[in-house]
């Protein structure tokens, strides 16, 4: 199994090194050739708007809509949550998400005086301890569609999300130093 991690900006590094402490074969992607080979991709927190324009410049934009849209087990957090959701509140006037999860997200929406915190959130399906849910500038899940399963919330909120094969965190798991839901999604998506 290669595990790709897409590297134009943000958190790679650190989703890299989940994947390296489970003994993943994994890749940082920049370019589309990387993209073809991998079996799994997960999208970094960062900043939304400057992944968008490092999408087109480095002709991935195309390429990485196929993928995802033709079952390509992904694992986005925050900032590759709004790149992949199909509405942005919020956003910026020229930022175009690939509209391959059916949910509304309102980037920076948990509001500046808790731009960052941590909360032990129940997983579904995720036995032992809660997850350290770390969130920093995160967006705010504001509608969900009839196809997307809803896996945590947090004051009411969807935060961890699932459609098809894709799943999506506000919060960053990469951070929190819990390897548990890189694995299952590894598990369920990829290893099945
Ligand atoms: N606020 C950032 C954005 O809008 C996301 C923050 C993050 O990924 N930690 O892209």
């Amino acid at each position: 199994m290669k595990v790709g991690v897409l590297a134009l900006q943000g958190a790679f590094r650190e989703h890299r090194e989940v994947l390296d402490a489970l003994g993943c074969e994994a890749i940082e992607v920049r370019v589309p050739q990387q993209l073809e080979s991998v079996d799994a991709l997960f999208l970094p927190g960062g900043e939304s708007t400057t992944i968008g324009k490092l999408l087109d410049s480095s002709g991935l934009r195309a390429p990485l809509r196929e993928r995802v849209a033709g079952g390509l087990p992904t694992f986005a957090t925050c900032a590759g949550l709004i790149v992949l959701a199909s509405d942005v509140l919020d956003g910026r006037a020229d930022q175009e998400p690939l509209s391959l999860l059916d949910v509304a997200v309102r980037r920076n929406g948990y509001g500046r005086q808790v731009a960052s915190f941590e909360v032990p959130l129940r997983v579904e399906g995720l036995t032992g301890a809660p997850f350290p849910g770390v969130f920093i500038r995160a967006p705010v899940i504001e509608r969900s569609g009839d196809g997307v399963e809803v896996l945590a919330r947090h004051d009411d909120r969807p935060v961890l999300i699932r459609q098809g094969r894709v799943w999506a965190a506000s919060f960053h798991p990469e951070l929190s130093g819990d390897l548990r839901l890189h694995q299952r999604f590894l598990q369920q998506e990829v290893a099945a």
